[in-house]
């Protein structure tokens, strides 16, 4: 298997350092907002990278923080008059909403700052012992002259950084890269006891606790968006290495950017939908669906044209396993030597998406093949097929669309299957009793809900409208 590794701008073949285990830091969202869709996209990448692990027989440790300690929170909390605990607790609840939506798995652990306090200033305290940081006023900086791999990952040269315009010179700092581990409290903010003084943390020290703490030392994958290599990542391997004298993440991935007319989403630039938002239109499978339509280190657009696109894909697929479950249902015998043939011509598809997964998650790719399993099955599975066969090419399609986190056979959160059976159900029995009023009132509520139904042989069958 091969992962592009941020680190050695390669991509190389992916070993983890315990047979079979995994241990994966990926950095999650601060919570001071709902979600938008350009977090939504690590959320989407990352679990299925791991799926794909799980899918493989590695057990992953999964873990993924919350940022629950940060300006933007404590704005909004003295926006509010709330405390900010109620603005984090909140939005930590709805990022979970949507991550559930998404079919995103549950992280192993979720950490948040303040729970981590002590580890944290037990971090510090170490950096400052090796020589590694300073205090100035309450102010602790991490002198990245001490640490020598420093700009590593972003391929930043130190002197260069030094001389770059960009960086805010602060007076109390030795040298102008060098950045805050712990600061001291301000007036209406949160703050911890600390050996100096009264403070909170930076940003960057909490991942490179958190990872120590739940994972190790040296860690197999650390992930995130592209923005955060420079610098919170540059950030977090001098913390982490300075501190713990041994390499921190052995693969660095990064997703690319989800755009809007080529420009990033953030909430900063204005320019972006919640996740919620965007759920009220379409349902969290098309989201996940689009993300994946995408290699996840390119830059996406995002609009609802394309949204509207690939809802219609995902609906493609979903008919083939709704005609292949009803083919299952209706159906009866074991498969005929033609038809074990075609199966066995079936797992073809299963070595495509290996493929692809395995060439650093081409995730676009293995969406080809699902289509291509898609298009064999509509080709070669009939309402005549044997119900062994039926069930065979039905539980391969399963297969793959699970490893994407896809179910094809759940009704989306906008429709809902029982429904949508209880309603076809009812249109049966009025037809029955030559009621054909309710039977046409009942298939055009059907059709309000995006179904359509036709009647067969069989019975009836229904899908979505394409
Ligand atoms: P934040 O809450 O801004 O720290 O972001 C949480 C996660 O979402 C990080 O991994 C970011 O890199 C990622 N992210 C933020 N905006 C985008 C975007 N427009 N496209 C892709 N990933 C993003
Ligand atoms: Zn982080």
């Amino acid at each position: 298997m091969k992962i592009y590794n941020t680190l050695t701008r390669t991509k190389e073949e992916f070993v983890p350092m315990e047979a079979g285990k995994i241990k994966m830091y990926v950095c999650g969202p601060t919570v001071y907002d709902y979600i938008h869709i350009g977090n939504a996209r690590p959320y989407v990448i990352f679990d299925t990278i791991r799926r794909y692990f799980e899918y493989k027989g590695y057990s992953v440790n999964y873990v993924q923080n919350f940022t629950d300690v940060d300006d933007k929170i404590i704005k909004r909390a003295n926006e509010e008059g709330v405390e900010s605990t109620v603005i984090s607790e909140r939005y930590i609840k709805e990022a979970l909403k949507d991550a559930a939506g998404l079919n995103v798995e549950p992280a192993t652990k979720n950490p948040k700052v303040t729970e981590e306090m002590d580890h944290i200033i037990e971090m510090v305290q170490t950096l400052i012992d090796k020589g590694h940081a300073y205090e100035v006023d309450g102010t602790v900086f991490f002198d990245t002259k001490s640490f020598d791999g420093y700009g590593k990952l972003s391929g930043k040269n130190i002197d260069d950084l030094m001389a770059g315009a960009r960086i805010d010179v602060d007076d109390n700092k030795k040298n102008p890269t060098d950045f805050v581990l712990w600061k001291p409290k301000k007036e209406g903010e949160p703050a911890w006891q600390s050996p100096w003084g009264e403070g909170r943390p930076g940003w960057h020290i909490e991942c490179s606790v958190m990872a120590k703490r739940y994972l190790g030392d040296t860690i197999d994958i650390h992930a995130g968006g592209e923005d955060l290599i420079f610098p919170h990542h540059e950030n977090e391997i001098a913390q982490s290495e300075a501190a713990n004298g041994v390499p921190f993440a052995r693969y660095w991935m990064h997703n690319g950017f989800i755009n809007i007319d080529n420009i990033k989403m953030s909430k900063s630039k204005g320019n972006f939908f919640t996740l919620r938002e965007i759920a009220a239109e379409f349902p969290y499978d098309v989201v996940r669906f689009f993300i994946l339509s995408g290699h996840y280190r390119s830059p996406i657009n995002f609009s609802r044209e394309l949204m509207t696109a690939a809802g219609t894909s995902l609906d493609r697929i979903k008919n083939c396993a709704k005609s292949l479950d009803f083919i299952v249902k209706n159906t009866q015998g074991e498969m005929t030597a033609e038809e074990k043939e075609l199966s066995a011509q079936a797992d073809a598809f299963r070595v495509q998406l290996e493929t692809a997964m395995e060439d650093d998650f081409n995730t676009a790719d293995a969406v080809t093949a699902i289509f291509d399993l898609v298009s064999f099955a509509n080709k070669n599975v009939k309402e005549t097929s044997s119900k062994a066969f039926a069930e065979d090419i039905l539980n391969k399609l399963l297969t793959l669309c699970n490893i994407l986190g896809i179910k094809p056979l759940e009704a989306e959160e906008k429709g809902d299957t029982a429904k949508i059976e209880e309603l076809i159900a009812k249109r049966t029995e009025a037809k029955k009793a030559k009621d054909f009023a309710t039977a046409d009132a009942i298939r055009a509520e059907l059709l309000e809900m995006g179904v359509v139904i036709e009647d067969t042989r069989a019975g009836v069958r229904w899908s979505y409208a394409k």
